[in-house]
C-alpha cells in the first residue's frame, strides 16, 4: 500500500517535505511511511494523504478491533508453527495470537518477538489465518530448516515432536500450581503458630 503512495507522490512531482506540509505532518513521518512503517501516520493524516494523492484507502476497521492485531511467530523451528506438506513444498501454519498492536509481544513457545504483518517488505499486509499471505501469497513462515529426509516425513516427525512439547508444557503448567498450594500450607502453619503463642 505504501508503495502506491510513493508512486503517486512522485507522479505529482511532490517532494516528501512538500507533501508533509500539505497534510500537516513531518517529512520524517512520510519517509517512514513510504519505507513500510504504515503505523508512522495517524489515520487522519493517512486520509489527508490519500486525498491529496488521489489514492484509495480501505475503510477503517470496526472500532472493537482497533488496536488489536493478530500476530505470529516467524521462527520455523518454533512449536507454534505446525508444518505440513503440499506437493513437495514444506509449509507452516502459524498459531495466531490476538494482541494489542502497541505491545511488542513475545512468542509464548520460544520467546521470539511476534510479527503481525506479511514478511514480504513490499506487502506487509496484516496476517490472516493460513500459511500464506492473503494479499501477495508469500509464506508467513519460511522453512529455514535443512531436510535430511522427505518433507513429508520431516513434517510428520515434527508434528509428533510438537504434540510431545505441548503435552510437556501442560504438565509444567500443572506443576506450577504446587508452590501456591505450599504457600497456603505455610500460611496456615503460621496462623496456627500465632494462635498458640
Ligand atoms: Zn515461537
Ligand atoms: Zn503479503
Amino acid at each position: 500500500m505504501h508503495g502506491l503512495f510513493k508512486k503517486a507522490r512522485r507522479e505529482q512531482g511532490l517532494t516528501q517535505s512538500e507533501l508533509a506540509q500539505l497534510v500537516g505532518c513531518r517529512q520524517s513521518a512520510i519517509s517512514m511511511f513510504e519505507s513500510g512503517r504504515v503505523d508512522a501516520l495517524s489515520r487522519d493524516t493517512l486520509e489527508a494523504l490519500a486525498n491529496v494523492l488521489h489514492v484509495e484507502i480501505l475503510p477503517e476497521p470496526p472500532a472493537e478491533t482497533t488496536g488489536q492485531v493478530l500476530k505470529y511467530c516467524p521462527i520455523a523451528e518454533c512449536p507454534s508453527n505446525i508444518p505440513y506438506v503440499v506437493g513437495d513444498q514444506l509449509c507452516f501454519n502459524p498459531s495466531l495470537v490476538r494482541e494489542s498492536s502497541a505491545d511488542r509481544g513475545h512468542c509464548p513457545s520460544c520467546g521470539e518477538f511476534l510479527e503481525s504483518g506479511c514478511p514480504n517488505p513490499d506487502c506487509n499486509a496484516p496476517i490472516r489465518d493460513g500459511a500464506f499471505c492473503w494479499s501477495c501469497g508469500e509464506a508467513h513462515v519460511a522453512p529455514a530448516v535443512s531436510l535430511n529426509q522427505s518433507a513429508e516425513a520431516w513434517a510428520r516427525d515434527r508434528r509428533k515432536q510438537i504434540r510431545d512439547i505441548r503435552q510437556l508444557s501442560t504438565i509444567t503448567t500443572r506443576e506450577h500450581a504446587t508452590p501456591a498450594s505450599m504457600l497456603n500450607l505455610r500460611d496456615r502453619t503460621n496462623v496456627q503458630k500465632r494462635k498458640t503463642r
